[in-house]
């Protein structure tokens, strides 16, 4: 028990340590001296994925993420004692980063959708105040979750969207918000309202004529001064279809170590190691059972930590990877967002 408490402590420092200097402290920098609000993660996958950049912005944004990057490292020092106290010493459960499924309607039906949109027949959308709730458990039993992740579907087809939102930009707990759209809905007024807010970040995904609203909700995030990323195009992996592929329990461990797909996912008050688990369970392909009910639960706050814990540092693999092909040489790049019907 103490040696597994120190190995998430261990965790939990290296993550909160690497976000600081990696995110943090550039993105704090981009925002004060440049006037950048969408941070060194879109300026790192722009330069990746948009080759035909002209040169010149190619080179101010690189020199602008070298500048904050180069900057970040000065606070190592203070970086590594704050998160070494409060911790190591101090023992405060820091959590990198958690989703929240609002809906499992969306407006499209991307065919390798590998959150298993494509498979629902009956979509619904997750009533508003169990989400709160569930929140409020999770975060009742944490210190901190540096990253709160707001997803369908599409969340912005969600009655609720804003209350939601306003209740994560509340929460000091809470240290960043980040959306996951497709850029087909415009942004509503109301919408734009609530996200105008520091710790909120959107991540829209833009696949080409079907992301309709892409560069009308680009130009009004840049107007109000809304942090956004947007994907343009980038390549998806394959993680195959719902099938059982029968792997062998070591083919199966060496699949889940490597996966980098375990997202931490919370699906009808369960949190789960990720969405192909939830998704997949929630549409009978298979019962997983690893998970933790944070709605339906009894346990104090303590005893509730313990779990959340247990699960977010969880190293064995789970009923859900005999069902996916994340973590094999069967995860290769394909083509985002073709739809169902396309050829
Ligand atoms: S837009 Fe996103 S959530 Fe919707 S089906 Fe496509 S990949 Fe899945
Ligand atoms: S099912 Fe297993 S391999 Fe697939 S994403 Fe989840 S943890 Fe990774």
């Amino acid at each position: 028990m103490r040696k597994r408490r120190l190995k998430y402590q261990y965790n939990m420092f290296i993550s909160a340590t690497k976000r600081s200097l990696l995110y943090h402290i550039p993105n704090f920098i981009l925002r004060y001296a440049f006037g950048d609000r969408n941070g060194v993660y879109a300026m790192y996958e722009s330069i990746k994925y948009r080759n035909s950049r002209a040169n010149a912005e190619y080179v101010t944004v690189m020199f602008k993420m070298i500048f904050s990057l180069g900057c970040s490292v000065v606070f190592l020092p203070f970086v590594l004692l704050k998160y070494a106290v409060l911790i190591l010493f101090l023992g405060k459960v820091y959590l990198p980063r958690i989703e929240v499924v609002l809906t499992t309607y969306c407006s499209l039906k991307c065919k390798d959708c590998s959150n298993l949109m494509q498979y629902y027949d009956k979509p619904y959308h997750i009533n508003a105040d169990s989400i709160i709730q569930v929140l409020q458990n999770l975060l009742n039993s944490i210190d901190s979750l540096t990253q709160l992740v707001l997803l369908g579907g599409e969340p912005l087809i969600y009655p609720d969207f804003v209350k939601i939102l306003e209740f994560a930009n509340e929460n000091s707990k809470i240290k960043s918000v980040c959306i996951k759209t497709n850029g087909v809905f415009k942004l509503s007024d109301e919408m734009i309202k609530a996200l105008k807010c520091k710790k909120i970040h959107l991540d829209m995904s833009d696949y080409g004529a079907r992301s309709e609203m892409v560069s009308d909700n680009c130009q009004v995030l840049k107007k109000e001064k809304i942090a956004f990323f947007c994907q343009d195009r980038k390549p998806w992996f394959d993680m195959g279809d719902m099938t059982k592929r029968n792997r062998t329990k070591a083919q199966l461990g060496a699949q889940y170590k490597k996966c980098n797909y375990k997202c931490r996912c919370i699906l009808n008050g369960k949190l789960y190691i990720c969405p192909r688990a939830s998704h997949g369970s929630d549409l009978k392909f298979f019962k997983e059972n690893i998970y933790v009910d944070l709605l339906n639960t009894t346990a104090n706050s303590e005893e509730l930590k313990e779990k959340i814990l247990l699960l977010y540092y969880y190293d064995k693999p789970i009923q859900a990877c005999d069902w996916c092909d994340a973590g094999t040489d069967m995860c290769r790049p394909i083509p985002c967002g073709e739809q169902m019907t396309e050829k």
